[in-house]
């Protein structure tokens, strides 16, 4: 199947005279599925002024985020790295340098980052093997090794941690173990995980996993922490073919990552890897149980508030995300006038369905910095305000009582 393009043919442009003026954006709470709120100490961070991508001190500072990203992915790896890229460089990365033409992968569909997957799949020549699952539920792993018993052995299990597009939370663990027993790679998607909820490559047996930093990690967008295993670097070592992408070739990129060389192969975005460094650095500072700790408690307030307020979980009960809420709208509720309201009058960004879901859920995410409480009571009442102006709510409070009962255990508030 090839797609038709659908480039129309552009106007030629008047060119005014005129200065542009300098851009001040609008303060922002930032309560959607990514970007995530950025601390003031990543941001200065990434003011401070350049090195070369080869200066001793900045080949220093790569090797500490390396060191820093270990701890994150709680992983002995040698190859963790931060890829040049967003989260998605970090997807195509982690199937282009796997999927040779005609090579078999499993790849676990319950919302558009699966899907979107499957399509890179196919477009390195590989035969993707789709097990879905209805978006909102888990791919359930006895599916899985059902899938593999028919179609045979797979070179690669491709799984999405963190669904953000319903919100899911995926168990890795036992599909880690199948992988391992199969021989097969295991690939996970952790970009809605990665520092915001447990994630542990080498004891759940992940071979290949990458994030982004824009999500929980609280940085920019522009890099897509990328890890392999040992068995990874040998399968990348035994391909037939060359690797599709050129830029993304991680046999080439290693040799700028690795210390013992430091090869030119691409500049380094050297400003992003000076914020990513402060963002691994805040992390390392709070610890991760603390961190994970905070996003599940501003989860289930939040969840409590919005249940108040007549919104119900979207995802699957037991596998549900704390870093990204999403939830179901009654009928009576319109998505986008809300949204549209929410942003303008009070700056606050929350994310709309996609794909099928477009008007029937709300994605609220609670990710990395903008996982606080503050920021969960404030989204909160200005959702009781828009509510009560429509008569969609009639008491005042009734939200903000939930979370704050959910913030102190349940008992001791008195209405
Ligand atoms: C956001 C996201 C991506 C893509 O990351 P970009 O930074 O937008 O390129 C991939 N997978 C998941 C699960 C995501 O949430």
């Amino acid at each position: 199947m090839r797609a038709t393009s659908r480039l129309a043919p552009m106007k030629r442009h008047s060119m005014p005279a005129e200065p542009i003026g300098e851009f001040v954006p609008s303060p922002r709470l930032l309560l959607g599925p990514g970007p995530s709120l950025v601390h003031p100490r990543v941001l200065r961070a990434m003011a401070a002024p350049l090195l070369g991508h080869l200066d001793p001190e900045f080949l220093k500072l790569m090797t500490e985020v390396q060191l820093l990203l270990r701890r994150l992915f709680q992983t002995g790896n040698r190859f963790t790295i931060a890829l040049s890229g967003t989260g998605s460089a970090g997807m195509e990365a982690s199937l282009v340098n796997f999927v040779e033409p005609g090579d078999p992968v499993l790849v676990g569909i319950n919302g558009v980052f699966g899907a979107r997957m499957a399509t890179i799949v196919e477009r390195c020549g590989g035969k993707p093997i789709r097990v879905e699952a209805p978006w909102g539920r888990i791919v359930e792993p006895e599916t899985i090794k059902e899938a593999i018993g028919r179609a045979g052995p797979v070179k690669v299990v491709a799984l999405v941690h963190a669904e953000t597009s319903t919100g899911v939370e995926q168990p890795l663990a036992e599909i880690g173990r199948f992988c391992r027993e199969q021989g097969s790679l295991f690939l996970v998607d952790a970009v809605t995980s990665l520092g915001g909820l447990p994630l542990e490559v080498d004891r759940w047996n992940i071979d290949v996993c990458y994030s982004g930093t824009q999500k929980c990690l609280s940085c920019p967008p522009g890099l897509a922490p990328l890890t392999l295993s040992d068995r990874a670097l040998a399968a990348i070592k035994a391909r037939k073919t060359p690797c599709q992408s050129w830029y993304l070739d991680l046999s080439l990129v290693a040799d700028y990552w690795a210390e013992a060389k430091r090869t030119y192969h691409h500049t380094a975005p050297i400003s992003m890897l000076y914020g990513l460094r402060e963002a691994l650095r805040l992390i390392d500072e709070e610890g991760l149980e603390a961190r994970f700790g905070r996003h599940r408690t501003n989860s289930e307030a939040l969840m409590a508030g919005l249940g108040a307020l007549g919104l119900a979980p979207f995802a699957e009960e037991g596998h549900r995300l704390p870093s990204l809420n999403a939830v179901t709208l009654p009928a009576h509720i319109d998505d986008a006038p809300v949204r549209t309201e929410l942003l303008q009058r009070y700056g606050i960004e929350i994310g709309g369905g996609l794909g099928s879901l477009q008007g029937k859920i709300w994605r609220i995410g609670l990710m990395g910095e903008s996982s606080q409480k503050s920021h969960v009571l404030t989204l909160l009442s200005a959702l009781e305000e828009i509510f009560l102006r429509r008569r969609w709510l009639s008491r005042p409070g009734t939200a903000l009582e939930a979370a704050a009962r959910a913030y102190t255990g349940g008992g001791g508030f008195q209405t």
